[in-house]
């Protein structure tokens, strides 16, 4: 492998002085460098072929020995020197202080095709900021983030990305449910693959040791690289700067709402300030349209990161971000005036997005009424999100309410829930949409195709991650491949695939790691 090495962060910002790899609190630095804990017997056990593409990295050269090596952390790339990165953060509403990449190592920043990509390898040991815990990574939870960082971005979400799963043949222990009975399991490391790994608790940290110097540094590194459009480094180029993560932030929580992901621990550490989903841990995907779903077994009691709340909360973090960046800017109505308008402008761009999903290419007064009532009735009886909205582009302008009706019946768990009652407010919005839909010019086929490139045919259900892991844990890899193939083409219709296109089965509807995970995840 020949990775051309480009450092910018750890040779423009401030390191930690102290290189000894000991947990410990670290001030008026960005990062630490730190080694890799050699695993003892590294097995690849999949690779993206589009990731390693974007690196320069061949297929060859990705089954080499080298390629195991290097992301699991058993060998250095040449040159490179690892590093961790310093953060804070809000976590679960409270202010957590020094949090920082615990389990994440960053190997070098990569240059290919005038493009700079940061590798961080994640489960590869304890870093200065591993607090209390082990600095690993468990293979299930590891199957679960390169799986779906691959899926989210073909499915248009913005997203880090994933290289490689790879095993590290040590065994790690962890207590799934928090209940007293920990297990050891098998470790694993993948390799992220993003722009930049940089949160808003990275702002947050300085600001809260009250080091405007380093703020300001770290500031005026994210604008020159990633938002270079911005020019200066004044008050109105912090300003601007915020602007630009508010509206990048909104961007990606429109996204989840439209395929129904639930990202599960939305702390402020784990907000890319590229506006990049980040961090997969307990996250989950709608399968029955419940607003207050939430995987996360830890968030159970307050549901503070439900499906429902995702972009409040976005909000509550950006508030979190204005006030750590407030010392650059030292004026609070711009910011006040950007926190404002996301709210507003989320409400134009969700209902522009719900717009899409059902095929509306015009925009009437009514069509927020057709949309709440919409997600009220989702909400009767269990109603699969995924296909839902999928068969919805079938139905055709002069179709009766009854046969539209007959179309997304599958979309229901149980027909027998279906009472007069439910029927009746799904006969009434069906008259309204389908009236609605005779307001638009479209054809039935174009509206069709336009509809399936919003309504993903197939996503990351929690139930199909749980089954690549049980079988992943008995040394078969089949199901990884399968999936990571089909969630390439989420927008497809892949007939051959089309077991895949289900409700989640019976079985794992309370099941641990289908429907609850914890943060150990
Ligand atoms: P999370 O909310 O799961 O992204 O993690 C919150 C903080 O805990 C971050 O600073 C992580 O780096 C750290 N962390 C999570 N799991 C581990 C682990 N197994 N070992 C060390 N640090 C961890
Ligand atoms: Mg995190």
């Amino acid at each position: 492998m020949n990775l051309k090495i480009n450092n910018r962060f750890s040779t423009e910002l401030p390191a930690d002085p102290d290189e000894t790899n000991v947990t410990r609190q670290v001030k008026n630095a960005c990062f630490s460098y730190v080694t890799p804990k050699i695993p003892s017997k590294p097995q690849l056990i999949h690779f993206s072929e589009e990731v390693i593409e974007l690196l320069g990295i061949s297929k060859e050269e990705a089954r080499s020995t080298e390629f195991t090596n290097v992301f699991s952390g058993k060998e250095l790339l040449p040159e490179s020197r690892p590093y961790s990165m310093s953060y804070a953060g809000h976590q679960f509403g409270n202010w957590a202080g020094q949090l920082g990449d615990g389990r994440a190592i960053i190997l070098a920043e990569i240059e290919n095709q005038q493009q700079v990509y940061t590798l961080q390898l994640k489960g590869a040991g304890m870093t200065p900021y591993s607090r209390s815990a082990d600095g690993l990574a468990v293979f299930r939870s590891s199957i679960r983030e390169h799986l779906c960082s691959e899926a989210m971005f073909h499915l248009g979400v913005p997203t880090t990305r994933s290289l490689s799963l790879i095993l590290t043949g040590d065994q790690v222990l962890r207590d799934v449910m928090y209940d007293g009975h920990p297990d050891y399991e098998k470790g694993a490391v993948v390799c992220r693959v993003a722009e930049s790994f940089i949160r808003f608790g990275n702002f947050e940290l300085f600001s809260s040791q009250n080091d405007i110097k380093t703020l300001k540094s770290i500031t005026d590194f994210t604008i020159k690289y990633y938002f270079p459009e911005i020019k200066g480094t004044t008050k109105d180029s912090y300003i601007q700067f915020f602007q630009e993560v508010a509206t990048k932030t909104r961007d990606m929580v429109v996204h989840w709402q439209r395929v129904g992901f639930v990202h599960g621990v939305m702390n402020t550490d784990n907000m890319s300030i590229l506006g990049l989903t980040i961090d997969y841990g307990p996250y989950g995907w709608l399968e029955d349209y419940n607003p207050n779903w939430t995987p996360n077994t830890t968030d159970r009691e307050n549901r503070r990161y439900r499906f429902g709340n995702q972009p409040q909360i976005a909000l509550w973090n950006l508030y979190q971000l204005a006030n750590a960046l407030f010392p650059l800017i030292e004026e609070a109505t711009p910011l006040e005036t950007i926190l404002n308008d996301f709210q507003s402008q989320y409400e134009i761009d969700y209902l522009n997005m719900m717009r899409s999903k059902l095929g509306l290419f015009t925009n009437e007064e009514n069509d927020n009424q057709l949309i709440h009532i919409l997600t009220e009735n989702l909400q009767l009886i269990e109603t699969d999100m995924t296909i839902f909205f999928r068969k919805l582009s079938q139905i055709q302008k002069e179709d009766a309410v009854e046969k539209a009706m007959e179309i997304i019946q599958e979309s229901f768990y149980k027909t027998a829930e279906v009472t007069d009652k439910v029927k009746d407010s799904w006969l009434y919005w069906f008259t309204q949409y389908l009236s609605r839909l005779q307001q638009e010019e479209t054809t039935d086929e174009a509206r069709k195709i336009a509809m399936d490139r919003v309504n993903p045919k197939y996503v990351f259900r929690n139930y199909m991650a749980q089954l690549a892991i049980e079988a992943a844990e008995k040394e078969d890899y089949t199901l990884i491949e399968e999936l990571h193939l089909l969630l390439k083409k989420p927008y497809q219709e892949q007939l051959q695939s089309e077991k895949w296109f289900t409700k989640r089965p019976d079985w794992a509807r309370e099941k641990i790691g289908s429907s609850m995970l914890s943060c150990s995840s």
